[in-house]
């Protein structure tokens, strides 16, 4: 690891930040989940490539606290909520990306209940290093025998070092780091090629039950995604907070009627301030979703009354795709407008900026691609009993205008009818893909990404437009009034107005972009 990453990592971890939402009995602090995404986002703005690795080691040990055996949780579940051993995640293999289905890394059972694995895994974040003095890996493998496709894979915990029965490290496994991958971006992240079995085995123990690993991953990749989602509005605030301080240093040029031998900061040019308030917008909106998705989730675990967790559940799955893939495209744009508003300087290293532009890119790309999240809303979570749960995330978002506009704050300006045209067009989209799913899944997904688009601008515009109200009703002075309201009129006014396009594409566009990519592919 880079010099210092070490002392960092261990000072990080026993100020207990890495159990902020981890279960108390196993020595997390047991906070809202909102409260660990808040954390997740700033670890991730001072270093997407260091918050990574615990982002996974939490998404790991929520898993196994989820499935594992008592005996499995006793050795492994304390040390990494606490972060003294750091977790991996394994999906991906050269032949099984996102069809994860196709993955070939095989386990036998043996005697004494446990299992051996073979195979190799590629892209393995944090798959070897030496923060701590063991890792934890959770792999997907299929035990010979086993169905074809996801219905035959099964989770396993592989540590690097095996755990004796005093809790001190044995022997090491047959599980290594073969290379390390070289990157865009996220350099102080370790990438790694991880090779099982090359000396007879690795040692590993079900996660769960045989075959169902998919599911326990799942509990991993849903908690993983809204991270990721969160690294995206993470590095987005980093590039903003950036530009903006090098907006009022820069000095370049003169504003109308000015002494035409002075200069002024380069913020005073409203195409810079343009700039800067679509950086600020679409980070808030995009943080609006990563809130609202881990809210759901903590209705989801903790409302008392059960139909409470069940609409909670439903709103988080339906959430989750929105807050992965739209928070990331974001985390890139707001990254590639940073280095716009620095010129030159923006594309040179120094600065800091080309930085966050190199290491927001993965986040559109890991833990399901953002197609595939696109995929996944339009396919999966719309048609969610037979549609209500989209229909009622709707009507929240029509009460959160109506009550902008029955405010008739003139401060607001065309924020209501601006918003109310998007959920018209966010609703018309739902309804055509709800009755094309069926008839032409073809058509339905060729507008998949420009709905999830519609999805999120809508939800950021309605929930940046109900904060500023709320803001409003603060005395003076309190929660930035002022600034909230701006952000969410210029939201609303400049970027939600988007949503009739995004969802003509949806309804209108399926046949041009259906024949005109016919042909693509075609030597
Ligand atoms: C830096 C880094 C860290 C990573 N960390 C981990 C990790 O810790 N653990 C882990 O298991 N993996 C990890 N990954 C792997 C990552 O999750 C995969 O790269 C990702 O899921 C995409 O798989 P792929 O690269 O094989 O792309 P492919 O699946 O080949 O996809 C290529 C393109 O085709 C599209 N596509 C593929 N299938 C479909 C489909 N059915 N429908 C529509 N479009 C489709 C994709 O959206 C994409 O645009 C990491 C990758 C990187 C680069």
């Amino acid at each position: 690891m880079a010099p210092g990453w070490k002392t960092a990592y261990r000072d990080w971890a026993a100020a207990g930040w890495n159990g902020v939402a981890g279960p108390t009995d196993w020595g997390g602090q047991g906070l809202p989940h909102a409260i660990g995404a808040v954390c997740t986002e700033m670890w991730n703005a001072a270093s997407m490539a260091f918050g990574l690795g615990p982002m996974l080691t939490v998404a790991a040990a929520e898993s196994l606290a989820a499935h594992g055996s008592e005996e499995l949780k006793a050795t492994y579940l304390a040390k990494l909520i606490s972060g003294e051993w750091m977790g991996t995640m394994q999906l991906t293999e050269p032949h099984a990306g996102s069809d994860v289905g196709a993955l070939r890394t095989r386990a036998e059972r043996t005697v004494d209940g446990s299992y051996r694995l073979t195979g190799t895994k590629i892209f393995i974040t944090y798959g070897e290093h030496d923060l701590t003095d063991n890792i934890i890996h959770f792999v997907l493998a299929r035990i010979a025998g086993a169905p074809s496709g996801t219905k035959g894979l099964s989770l396993f915990l592989v540590p690097k070092f095996l755990v004796k029965e005093d809790g001190t490290l044995g022997e090491r496994n047959d599980a290594r780091a073969h290379s390390l991958e070289h990157k865009l971006g996220i350099h102080g992240s370790p990438t790694c090629v991880m090779v099982y079995g090359d000396r007879g085995g690795a040692v590993g123990y079900l996660v769960g039950e045989e075959n169902r690993g998919m599911a326990c991953m799942f509990t991993m990749m849903n908690e993983a995604r809204l991270a990721v989602g969160l690294q995206g509005v993470a590095v987005a605030e980093a590039a903003t907070q950036r530009a903006v301080a090098y907006a009022r240093e820069r000095k370049q040029g003169r504003t109308p009627g000015m002494d035409p031998t002075a200069s002024v900061p380069i913020i005073a040019h409203v195409d810079v301030r343009r700039m800067l308030i679509t950086m600020r917008a679409l980070t808030r909106a995009a943080r609006t979703v990563c809130y609202a998705t881990a809210v759901a989730i903590d209705r989801a675990r903790r409302a008392a009354d059960p139909a409470v967790r069940v609409a909670g559940e439903e709103r988080a799955a339906l959430l989750t795709p929105v807050a992965k893939a739209f928070s990331t495209d974001i985390g890139s744009e707001v990254a590639s407008l940073g280095i716009q508003v620095h010129g030159g300087m923006g594309f040179i290293e120094e600065t800091g900026a080309a930085q966050h532009y190199r290491d927001a890119r993965i986040a559109q790309i890991y833990e399901g691609t953002n197609g595939i999240q696109a995929i996944d809303l339009v396919t999966r979570k719309l048609p969610m009993a037979g549609g209500a749960v989209v229909t009622a995330y709707l009507a929240e978002l029509r009460e959160m205008i109506d009550a902008v506009r029955a405010a008739n704050d003139p401060a607001f300006g065309a924020t209501a009818p601006r918003l109310a045209a998007a959920a018209d067009a966010l609703e018309r989209a739902t309804s055509w893909l709800l009755a094309t799913l069926a008839t032409d899944p073809d058509a339905a997904l060729a507008g998949a990404t420009s709905y999830l688009r519609l999805f999120g601008a809508t939800a950021g515009g309605c929930m940046l437009a109900a904060e500023a109200l709320a803001a409003s009703r603060q005395a003076d002075g309190a929660a930035d009034k002022p600034g909230r309201i701006a952000i969410a009129r210029f939201f609303a006014e400049n970027i939600a107005v988007q949503a009739p396009a995004l969802a003509e594409i949806v309804t209108e566009g399926a046949d041009a972009a259906l024949t005109g990519t016919a042909g693509i592919g075609r030597s």
